[in-house]
């Protein structure tokens, strides 16, 4: 292991800095997985030199469970219980009741993993966190007033919005910030500018009467331009029958819009990349909250990658030690304001008067200002990155380590999954994060488990076999995991024979559930991240999973969601274990029959990792899809060890976490192995009855452990303004963020309910949140005729609608395999806003001007590429389209496209052919060909994330046609759902009933 840097494990060397320690990170070497809760001992550090997690006896049953108002001031009741003792994130649990002998951690073992549940009280044996609000806050913060700032900042025109009160000076340029450091993961889109004056609230979102799709002008209604927008569903021209004009139908043909108005509030926001609100206006008061109707919360994106390759700024404070609240551990933002010429400053969050440290004093210009303003990033911008100090660890910051569980029975044999899986690991071994710290381990299986000792000192690894699956044991447990670059030439000769070496294996068993028990017992000691590659269901020893049948009978019935969810306790057992132990989990799934995903995924939602599914996999024809993707995960800057935390500001609390991960404690988000591909969403309440503040705060902390070895906090920080006006609420909405919420509540759902069920509960809150934001308007307008809605929602009933057909939540038995729900569900747990929204409604570009047309070289290329709405009807038969969904490409050729051109695209006559299933896409060597190549790689590199295999199809093409591309046109009415209009209407018919 290698040591911290610089800084030397010890006291801190600042007296008044509160004693604490560290989040509870993975054990120590050695320590038994089963260890009894904390031990009492003295207060100090282990013979590591790190500090020992030390849960505060205080800290369990007796402390009150989180969800506590803000309590009025309590005299006195804050000196009662000394600072640390407040325990949040990163700011590990004080040693007050003595340090237990050793740093092992302390889950419970009832550890519950978390996604989507309601935040319980921390288990008794556990004790890392007790939430912020446990603690009686000070009184409301007096208000903020900086002069200089003032001058500048927007005033909010709009009642109940408080003007912005910024801790910045408007006339200065903010400096650059010396780059000594940078971030592994890129960020910060577009960096910082001088904050534009942001508009006053609701202008920016200026209704228009205009629609994506260029549809007529709806009527004489000016008037109402600023408050809403409207869409007739009178009649159709030239039609008698109520019905709605398709082309004036709003659609999202330009993908996600980054909301504005979350930045133009208050400038000194982190990037909406990073972090969403799904309205940027929070409401005042429980009964304005019990009329919005759409969920309340948050997408967070922590190590979003930014497309212009900007890095987050990263900041060490060296000695002094890294500057948070002493009451609430808010780490110092822009938001926070300094008084008492530069010798207190003021926590956002909860409004307690800190002392500004000897280290970091600077002293104020006439308006508050800090005269060093120009060089503290920390305090001009709401992205930074903190370098952790020894407090943050409880041991030496881990290397990578990449452990790879791979099948070998037939199935994985013949299929080519090993083939390409070995080749893939062995290209990317000089590019894995970490060198030359990384350490890698093999472990393969069929019906028995196979070690390999990769000893340096070896020329070839030596497998070893273990048959007996019910007493697993770990033979040579010190040279199962080696260091790659000490080992690499084993590694090499490893991965060079893996295919070969079963190429005659007939075994059709399965040890998966004994196998996952032994990589477990290998990685323990350090953790990191387990790849596991099954081609088949689990089907020896533990954890061994039975055809469920998906059975068309049980749909509509009670017994429906179970199959949706593991059967046997053992996979849920495991992700606790593993997430326990700094373990995440990649699932790639490969299987022509059912292999139960539902209970495969389970292994990566909870702990915070993803499934990969490739259906029916084939090498020849999906290896490239899966050489991309494994090489993706096993390159991609990834956060080790990693824990995340929300902070909010008085009022406000987090209530719901939905993604992958588990909760390690009410509100901490255990994250073994995070990476720029992961969001998550939060919902929350609000506290009291009135919120009392003009703003609330957020702040978004995740603390980690680089490849390089360094700890390091990733800070976002937003503000909101508090608004009284629901019709505020509606117009400052973010429907991506809305989306993002409703799809994995869904899902949610559907573990629980009837998919049926889940629907309904969708349309439900859309009809109830329309028919509210109705009622604001329509009756002093008289607007009978018209569905009405504000701007920020137009795509909302569309992406509702698509929501409904996609995969996870639509139809029944017949609509959607099994395994392939199941698998679409848990990725849709994982997506950024932007991906979510392009799968739920995918682009449709016709592209057959822009390879006849448009010149070669020319960038306005652009303007021969057509998107169209996502119907049918909009396929011209002589057209040549591509469908992109962010997992897929599929290339549509319409019936009378001229054949010269398809066969230099294809090199055949697809005339010839009676399906094009088997039409090799690749490269030919002609003009046009190359031309679409290169268009296609673009669309691949704007979104490296997954790779989008090209599947092609002939219009008319039985079956084909229909189960790849017509069943995702979600704008026509496919089975028994509804089309568009007709969906419209629907929704129309509900909004007005008793409205
Ligand atoms: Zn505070």
């Amino acid at each position: 292991m290698q040591p911290m840097g610089n800084e030397k494990p010890g006291p801190p060397s600042f007296p008044g800095r509160p004693i604490v320690s560290p989040f509870v990170a993975s054990p120590p070497t050695g320590m038994p997985f089963s260890s009894p809760g904390p031990v009492p001992g003295p207060t100090g550090y282990d013979a590591s030199g790190y500090r020992n997690t030390a849960p505060a006896r205080f800290n369990g049953p007796a402390i009150p469970p989180p969800p506590l108002p803000y309590g009025p001031p309590a005299a006195n009741s804050y000196q009662r219980f000394p600072t640390p003792q407040f325990p949040s994130f990163a700011q590990p649990v004080p040693p007050l009741g003595g340090p237990p002998s050793s740093g092992q951690p302390t889950f419970p073992s009832n550890f519950i993993p978390g996604a989507g549940q309601q935040t319980m009280p921390p288990p008794p044996s556990y004790h890392l966190q007790p939430q912020i609000p446990s603690v009686p806050m000070g009184p409301p913060p007096p208000s903020v007033d900086l002069p200089a700032a003032r001058a500048n900042a927007p005033q909010s025109t709009l009642p109940g919005v408080p003007s912005m009160q910024y801790p910045y000076r408007q006339a200065d340029p903010i400096p650059q910030v010396p780059a000594v450091q940078t971030s592994p993961f890129v960020a910060q889109r577009g960096g910082y500018a001088a904050p534009p004056l942001a508009a006053p609230m609701g202008l920016s979102l200026r209704e228009q009467m205009q629609y994506s799709a260029g549809g007529p002008p709806m009527g004489s209604l000016q008037g109402l331009i600023e408050e809403f927008n409207s869409l007739s569903v009178g009649s159709v021209p030239g039609s008698v029958e109520p019905g709605v004009d398709s082309k004036s139908l709003p659609r999202p043909l330009d993908g996600d819009v980054l909301p504005q108005s979350f930045m133009e509030n208050y400038p000194l926001n982190c990037d909406p990349l990073y972090f969403r609100l799904t309205t940027s206006a929070i409401p005042s008061s429980q009964s304005l909250l019990s009329r919005w109707h759409l969920p309340l919360g948050v997408v967070v994106h922590p190590l979003a990658e930014s497309p212009n390759g900007e890095e987050v700024p990263v900041v060490n404070f060296g000695a002094g030690g890294i500057v948070r609240c002493r009451r609430c551990r808010t780490y110092v933002n822009p938001y926070v304001t300094f008084s008492e010429s530069g010798r207190k400053w003021r926590c956002n969050i909860c409004s307690l008067l800190n002392d500004v440290s000897g280290e970091y004093y600077a002293q104020l210009d006439a308006n508050n200002i800090r005269i060093d303003i120009n060089q503290r990033p920390e305090l001009t911008k709401g992205s930074v990155e903190y370098v952790a100090p020894a407090e943050y660890m409880v041991r030496p910051p881990m290397p990578p380590l990449y452990f790879f569980l791979i099948d070998v029975s037939v199935t994985a044999v013949r299929s080519g999954m090993l083939e390409v899986v070995a080749k893939t690991i062995k290209s990317c071994l000089d590019e894995l994060p970490g060198s030359p710290r990384t350490q890698i381990g093999f472990l393969t299986f069929d019906s028995t488990l196979h070690f390999y000792n990769m000893k340096s000192s070896l020329t070839q690894p030596q497998m070893m076999v273990v048959s007996d699956l019910d007493d697993i044991f770990v033979p040579l447990p010190d040279d199962l995991l080696v260091n790659l670059s000490e080992s690499r030439s084993v590694v090499d000769a490893f991965l060079d024979s893996l295919p070969s070496m079963f190429q005659d294996n007939v075994n059709v068993e399965s040890a998966f559930g004994p196998a996952l028990k032994a990589a477990f017992m290998v990685m323990n000691r350090l953790g990191g991240k387990l790849l596991i590659f099954q081609s088949t269901l689990p089907s020896l020893g533990v954890g061994r999973l039975r055809l469920r049948g998906d059975d068309s009978r049980v749909y509509g019935t009670d017994k429906e969601p179970a199959l949706r969810t593991p059967e046997d306790p053992f996979y849920k057992q495991m992700a606790a274990d593993l997430t326990k132990f700094q373990i995440g989990v990649n699932v790639y799934a490969f299987s022509d029959n059912y292999t139960d995903i539902a209970s495969l995924g389970t292994l990566a939602k909870y702990t915070g990792g993803q499934l990969q599914y490739y259906p029916s996999f084939r090498g020849s024809l999906h290896g490239e899809r899966l050489r991309h993707e494994l090489a993706r995960d096993l390159t991609r800057e990834t956060a080790w060890e990693a824990v995340m935390r929300i902070r909010c500001g008085k009022g406000v609390r987090f209530t719901t976490y939905h993604g992958n991960f588990m909760l390690r404690s009410t509100d901490l988000l255990s994250l073994p192995a995070v990476d720029c591909d992961k969001a998550f969403a939060a919902q929350f309440a609000l506290e009291e009855t009135l919120l009392t503040t003009q703003t609330v705060y957020f702040q978004v902390a995740l603390l980690y452990t680089s490849s390089s070895g360094e700890r390091r906090i990733r800070v976002h920080t937003a503000a909101a303004p508090v608004v009284t006006d629901l019709g505020d609420m509606y117009r400052q909405a973010d429907v991506g963020a809305i989306m993002s919420l409703f799809s994995r509540l869904a899902i949610e759902k559907t573990l629980s309910y009837k998919l049926e069920d889940a629907r309904q509960s969708v349309q439900m809150r859309i009809v109830k949140a329309l028919k509210e934001y109705r009622n604001l308007y329509a009756v002093q307008h008289r607007l009978a005729g018209r569905l009405i809605y504000p701007e920020s929602l137009k795509f909302l009933p569309l992406y509702g609608l698509a929501l409904l057909k996609s995969i996870p939540l639509r139809g029944g038995f017949a609509d959607a395999h099994l395994d392939e729900r199941c698998a679409t569900g848990y990725t849709v747990m994982n997506l950024p806003v932007k991906r979510l929204l392009k799968l739920l409604y995918p682009s449709l570009i016709q592209i057959d001007d822009y390879l006849v047309k448009a010149p070669d070289d020319a960038r306005d290329g652009e303007n021969y590429l057509r998107k169209v709405p996502l119907a049918a009807e909009n396929l011209n038969p002589k057209g040549l389209y591509l469908y992109d969904d962010g997992l897929r490409f599929i290339l549509w050729f319409g019936r009378m496209f001229a054949s010269d051109i398809a066969s230099d695209l294809l090199g055949v006559d697809i005339n010839s052919l009676p399906d094009l299933s088997q039409i090799n896409f690749c490269a030919r060597e002609n003009k046009i060909s190359r031309k679409l190549m290169e268009l296609v790689k673009r669309f691949r590199e704007a979104d490296p994330s997954n790779y989008q295999l090209c599947h092609i199809v002939r219009q008319g093409e039985r079956v084909r046609e229909g189960s790849l591309l017509l069943v995702n046109l979600v704008e026509d009415q496919i089975g028994g759902a509804s089309g568009y209009v007709d969906w419209i209407l629907q929704i129309h018919r509900q909004v007005q009933q008793s409205a």
